[in-house]
């Protein structure tokens, strides 16, 4: 089968590392900015960064509507961090203002571990990915403050959930695209070719 094809919303954010790790797990990787690019992808990931920021541009490129209806498709998505923030369905601690583009049946509080401790990391265990706990690096940080019937949660940490999975809307707190290893990524790249199926 032929290499899939995913974007990295480029509009703010860690895109660079994000097209690195896709690259990594065997995927064709490109940047989006323009309602036009999301034509043709196989999957998108929203990257980490500022939520409120991230929000404030896809209105300004017009991406927002396009961006909501390319997850109502079902093609794959993952969002770490502000992009967990940006496919929540609900969102705490948010801006007035700020949208977000849903997709998972979740509550969301925006930088729920910011308020305890700005940057750490710990060691994460997640459901499906085999080789031990990845290490989760997390930068004020959401957590998911609760989860409906169709959510799977596939990692907690300190008793917050960390990372879920609604079909084919992934989402973590933590930045696995800031370490080496990619297998989140390859997780990732792994639904997005059964989708394809
Ligand atoms: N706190 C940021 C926000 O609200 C997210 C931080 C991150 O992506 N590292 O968007």
């Amino acid at each position: 089968m032929t290499t899939p094809t995913i974007g990295v919303l480029a509009l703010q954010g860690d895109v660079r590392e994000h097209l690195t790790a896709l690259g990594t797990a065997d995927a064709l990787a490109r940047p989006v900015r323009r309602p036009q690019e999301l034509a043709g992808l196989d999957g998108l990931v929203i990257p980490g960064g500022e939520s409120t920021t991230m929000s404030k541009l896809a209105v300004t490129f017009g991406m927002l509507e396009p961006l909501r209806a390319f997850v109502r498709s079902g093609k794959p998505v993952y969002g770490t961090c502000a992009g967990m923030i940006m496919v929540a369905d609900k969102l705490l601690d948010g801006r007035e203002d700020q949208e977000t583009l849903g997709g998972i049946d979740m509550i969301v509080r925006r930088n729920a571990f910011g308020r305890q401790n700005e940057s750490f990391e710990a060691a994460v265990e997640i459901a499906g990915i085999p080789g031990g706990p990845v290490e989760g690096v997390f930068i004020r940080a959401p957590w998911v403050e609760s989860v409906g019937a169709a959510v799977e949660v596939l990692a907690t940490y300190d008793g917050h959930t960390v990372a879920v999975r609604q079909g084919n809307v992934l989402a973590t707190s933590f930045h696995p695209e800031l370490t080496g290893d990619h297998r989140v990524h390859a997780y990732f790249v792994d639904l997005v070719r059964r989708a394809r199926r």
